[in-house]
């Protein structure tokens, strides 16, 4: 019998469940392995008999509690997908003003009374999450091999390292040279280093590597008279929630 898989999403921009849509030819393949049977930006059907839950989304308000803890209870493998899932992402960006009950009014005016809102937090604050699945968007090659693993039971093991080593295997010149200030030494590789391939910087949407004491981090921000602490306070845009850790 095929696994049953189920998309959730929470709050958010729906664009991790449009990166797995995207992935067409390969969609196509996994089809023949699982079975979808709750995905509300493809199919009509909602089941509540799933296997694997994808969780798309931050925990933003009360109601999420309830519906979550639903999805939690039925399904036997739990993955966070994308940094509003796993981080906050830049739902938390809210979680920094002094007063959220102002956010609210500033955002939705004299309605504000109707949306009951708190702080944001990440699906991990809340379920116990068996797998994540970083970037904003994920990586739709990282679900493909997640997905892989769970059906033939090998690891799924998150990369560990920062993403400089992504961008240096794909011979770019370093963005710090354009004067600009970069995450890569202390974010999670996985992306292939997509910004930078593009000229751009990394802002950190697949959240800090485990370590950001590595050796490599630390060449590459010495180089340009940086270091891991001052590159941590431009850590803010997807990653309010993050503890830094201490050094
Ligand atoms: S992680 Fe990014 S792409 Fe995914 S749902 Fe959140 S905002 Fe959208
Ligand atoms: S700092 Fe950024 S641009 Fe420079 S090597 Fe690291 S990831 Fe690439
Ligand atoms: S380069 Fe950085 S900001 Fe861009 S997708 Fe990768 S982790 Fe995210």
């Amino acid at each position: 019998m095929k696994p049953k898989v189920a998309f959730f999403d929470f709050t958010s921009c729906e664009g991790c469940q449009l990166a797995v849509l995207e992935l067409e030819n390969e969609l196509l393949d996994l089809l023949g392995l699982v079975e979808i049977v709750n995905f509300r930006e493809a199919i009509d059907d909602r089941r509540e008999d799933y296997d694997i839950a994808f969780l798309e989304g931050s925990i933003t308000r009360p109601a999420d509690l309830p519906r979550v803890q639903k999805i939690r209870d039925t399904a036997k493998i739990c993955v966070a997908m994308g940094a509003c899932a796993t981080t906050g992402g830049v739902n938390a960006i809210k979680n920094t003003a002094p007063d959220l009950e102002e956010v609210r009014r500033y955002v939705y005016g004299e309605k504000a009374h109707c949306f009951d809102t708190f702080a944001t937090k990440p699906m991990k604050q809340v379920i116990k999450v068996d797998y994540e699945l970083f970037g904003c968007p994920i990586n739709k090659y990282e679900f493909v091999e997640l997905v892989k693993c769970l059906l033939t039971g090998r690891p799924f093991v998150n990369k560990n390292y920062p993403l400089c080593v992504e961008c240096k295997q794909n011979g770019n010149i370093c963005v710090f040279h354009k004067n600009m200030v970069c995450l890569g030494p202390i974010t999670r590789a996985g992306c292939d280093s997509i910004c930078p391939n593009n000229g751009n910087k990394c802002e950190g949407c697949r959240g800090l590597v485990d370590d950001p004491n590595t050796d490599t981090a630390r060449e590459v921000l010495s180089e340009h008279g940086y270091t891991v602490e001052d590159i941590l306070r431009e850590f803010t845009l997807f990653n309010t929630i993050t503890e830094a850790p201490k050094k």
